[in-house]
């Protein structure tokens, strides 16, 4: 399988270190909002990547942090902490916020079908191990102290800047004005490993003791302590949105390469964003839909699933409502064809065909994981002359990378009673009788069945939930 690596910049052939358990970590959520679509782009692509790993063989050991302190309104240590912020806004405690956000994400990438990482680490829970961190960055001269803060000190750190491409000289270069910074600060990309309970944080409601005084990790600290805790020092994958190249992945790798020594991540992963507007969708914007927003226009979670499907995850993808419903009705089309598809037990000789499919299928997937192309490969696949048992077959098992849970619709039973109804139903609408084929689909939803009508007079008959 080939990769695009942020790190060298380059398609890379992908090898992981231990090859029977590829270790993937994942920046996860910062709980202190709603997550939005525009997240749910981030999870879902990852969740491809998931899943394209297993499909290929491989066993994935998967971790992912929940952010629910320390994480500043400016990624450069600026402004106050996002969860204080959310706590305010809502008149709840910072762990109420926390504890209701959390719940919410999980609700929407369940949703979406997005597979739950095998470990997920909220940074409040791994004081510990952060501090024992700090402790030895400090023991390799590669921390200072002020009244305020303890930083990390990147001019301690000659590769600085090595993921994002700019030198460290350029990252040294002039603080901002506008807004408070530390004034014992050395350089403008240092950045804070551990805030003092005092100053602008004195009010900080989650604080705990440590070397220097009580106070809250820095943002970054956390993702390098809990991949290091469930993961190892070296790891295969991380992944994160592109915004996170800069600044805190930057700062990650500081922070575990200053305590390891060595390489810390071999592939950075990096997902394009999700806009609307032509501007990036995000909470601090306020520009953002839910999943809850797609539900109030009837559209199914999945449909969006669907949508990101559609675009390379290295490119932007723009949202418009027109191009989620097009994909709902895209997704329904799919769904009629597989309850049209009919096995039959007569199967002729035809593995040559569908083993060329499935080649292609591989190959997108294998190519810095083509999912659009891998889609367009299911679509050829449905419209060729394969028998119906093929179709379902390789459709199932491409669904094992897609997610669609599509092998679901093919397993809902329809009694005989209600199929009979439909049919009475689409002779009525033949005949234009709307007034019985209104009073059919009464008596269809009575008997808990919904009916869809589709092109060319088919229909499709669902369980109302
Ligand atoms: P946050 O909760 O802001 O820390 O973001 C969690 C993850 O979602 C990060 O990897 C972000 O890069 C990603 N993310 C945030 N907004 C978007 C967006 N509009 N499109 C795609 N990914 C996003
Ligand atoms: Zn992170």
């Amino acid at each position: 399988m080939k990769l695009y690596n942020t790190l060298s910049r380059k398609i890379e052939e992908f090898k992981p270190i231990n090859p029977s358990l590829v270790t993937l970590y994942t920046c996860g959520p910062t709980v202190y909002d709603y997550s939005h679509i525009g997240h749910m782009r981030a999870y879902v692509v990852n969740d491809l990547l998931k899943r394209t790993l297993k499909f290929l063989g491989y066993k994935v050991k998967h971790v992912m942090n929940i952010t629910d302190v320390g994480h500043l309104t400016g990624d450069d240590d600026t402004g106050e902490d996002k969860l204080e912020k959310g706590a305010k806004k809502t008149k709840k405690t910072v762990w109420d916020v926390v504890k209701f956000f959390t719940d919410y994400h999980f609700k929407s990438t369940d949703a979406l079908n997005i597979l739950r990482p095998d470990i997920i680490c909220a940074a409040t829970e791994h004081i510990k191990e952060m501090i024992e961190m700090i402790k030895k960055l400090t023991t390799n001269g590669l921390t200072y102290e002020t009244k305020e803060a303890v930083y990390f000190d990147v001019s301690k750190f000659p590769t600085y800047g090595k993921l994002s491409g700019q030198s460290l000289s350029e990252k040294l270069k002039g603080a901002r004005q506008d807004v408070y910074v530390d004034p014992k600060k050395k350089n403008k990309a240092d950045f804070a490993l551990w805030f003092k309970r005092v100053g602008r944080f004195a009010d900080h409601s989650m604080h705990w003791q440590s070397p220097w005084g009580e106070g809250f990790p820095g943002w970054h600290i956390e993702c390098s302590a809990m991949s290091m805790k469930y993961l190892g020092e070296n790891i295969d994958i991380h992944t994160g949105g592109i915004d996170h190249i800069p600044v805190h992945h930057e700062n990650e790798i500081a922070q575990s390469e200053g305590v390891i020594g060595k390489q810390f991540v071999n592939y950075w992963f990096h997902y394009n964003f999700l806009m609307v507007d032509n501007q990036k969708m995000s909470k601090s914007l306020g520009n953002f839909y839910t999943l809850d927003d797609i539900k109030k226009h009837n559209i199914d979670p999945l449909a969006l699933r669907y949508l990101f499907l559609q675009s390379h995850y290295r490119q932007l993808a723009n949202f418009t409502w027109k191009s989620i419903e097009a994909a709902n009705e895209g997704l329904n089309k799919l769904r009629a064809i597989i309850a049209d598809l009919k096995p039959s037990s007569n199967e002729s000789y035809e593995s040559d065909k569908s083993q060329s499919f499935t080649q292609r299928f591989n190959e997108a997937l294998a190519n810095d994981f083509q999912i659009p192309q891998a889609l367009a490969v299911a679509w050829e696949m449905l419209k060729s002359d394969l028998s119906s048992k093929k179709k379902l077959d390789l459709l199932f098992d491409f669904d094992r990378v897609f997610g669609l849970k599509l092998d679901v619709i093919s397993k809902e039973k329809i009694p005989e009673e209600i199929i009979k109804l439909a049919e009475q139903r689409k002779l009525a609408r033949k005949n234009k009788n709307f007034s019985k084929s209104d009073e059919l689909r009464k008596k269809i939803n009575a008997l808990g069945f919904s009916i869809e009508d589709l092109e060319n007079n088919k229909f499709k008959l669902k369980t109302l939930n």
